[in-house]
């Protein structure tokens, strides 16, 4: 007797297509050195994973708190960011009240408001992908949703939306969710509008920095938001080994990410410029690990099939922006290898 609610659910949608250079996921590309591989290594045999680990995960939410200049109180730690979009879906008002995204948007805060229910108040993004304000604060004093999500940078589409943009609306929704997953290439944070307030968190994650194998998502907000919250947390949600590897590389290793991150966001740059000057595409800004384009020559699903038949995986789009398709930022011969194929694809219909 598996629900309607369920029933009508699509699995969340991930890029498997086996291929030579991954760029479909956001991942930080992150080559480690042997020295660091035989550090964690040495770590993880030290590991008594008969036993359950800290429920708390206290030493990684120390370093976590430590790294990005929180206070532990501040934080609830999850299985990625994505069970803690789960939890605030769950705990903010009544089911009966739906909830607020702009679209297109992370697939997870529509999955999660489905299962539970919850009605889905979606508003299109404009053509130049800004928030859509006049027609979001109609939609929202029409349904009155209870809890609203913000990317931010957005996911597909790379760009922060107008900060004055997602106050306007955060005054007219009783809570508000700001899901920084791509922070650290944008350098742009609500964190102190969250810690100042209850009605509104941030979202983290170690996924796009190096460490989306362990899981590691944290949500940051109010000493109370956090209590509340934690109620719901499932004990022992951080593994045993998530809960080494990530404080490790917090700690130890953490200058490799930063050095990583900074190549990522001059890589950025550079295949903005490359594709902007090639025929047959349109490029939009980015402030996250990845850039959408659009495909004007080709449509988008049959120019994602030639870039695999290539060697390169990114991510289609069109189902969401269309013909559109999304690239991450990796290391330089990977967007090299990218761009070139692309390149390839796009010279072969000139003829
Ligand atoms: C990737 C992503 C997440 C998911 O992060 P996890 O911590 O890996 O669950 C959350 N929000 C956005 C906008 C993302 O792009």
């Amino acid at each position: 007797m598996i629900s309607d609610r369920v029933r009508s659910l699509s699995p969340y949608k991930t890029e498997t297509t086996p291929a030579r250079i991954k760029l479909s996921s956001n991942e930080l590309s992150l080559e480690l050195p042997e020295f660091v591989k035989k550090r964690l290594a040495e770590e993880v045999s030290r590991i008594p994973f008969h036993r359950y680990p800290d429920p708390e995960a206290r030493l990684l939410k120390e370093a976590i708190a430590q790294r990005f200049g929180l206070r532990e109180e501040n934080l609830l730690l999850g299985n990625g960011s994505d069970e803690l979009i789960y939890y605030l879906s769950m705990a903010v008002g009544e089911f009966s009240r739906g909830i607020f995204y702009p679209v297109p948007t992370f697939s997870m805060y529509g999955i999660s408001a489905q299962a539970l229910g919850r009605e889905r108040v979606e508003v299109r993004l404009k053509e130049d992908l800004s928030i859509d304000l006049q027609e979001s604060l109609r939609a929202i004093r029409e349904k009155r949703p209870a809890l609203a999500y913000f990317a931010y940078p957005n996911n597909p589409t790379g760009n922060c939306f107008e900060e004055d943009k997602i106050k306007s609306i955060a005054e007219e929704v009783p809570f508000t969710v700001v899901d920084e997953a791509y922070y650290h290439y944008s350098g742009k944070s609500f964190v102190e509008r969250a810690l100042s307030r209850q009605d509104t968190v941030v979202l983290r994650t170690l996924s796009k920095i190096g460490m989306a194998g362990l899981r590691v998502g944290f949500m940051v907000g109010n000493e109370e938001v956090v209590r509340e919250l934690n109620k719901l947390r499932l004990p022992f949600n951080i593994t045993f080994p998530s809960q080494v590897m990530a404080r490790l590389m917090l700690t130890e290793f953490y200058w490799l990410i930063e050095e990583h991150v900074k190549e990522v966001v001059r890589e950025r740059e550079r295949v903005y410029r490359e594709l902007r000057r090639m025929e047959g595409i349109k490029v939009y800004p980015s402030e996250a690990n990845f850039i959408l384009f659009k495909s004007l020559l080709l449509p988008a699903e049959q120019l994602h099939i030639r870039l695999v038949e290539e060697g390169v995986l990114i991510r289609d789009f069109s189902h969401m922006v269309p013909q559109c398709l999304r690239v991450s930022i990796g290391k330089p011969w990977e967007n090299d290898a990218f761009l070139e194929a692309l390149e390839k694809v796009l010279k072969t219909l000139d003829k």
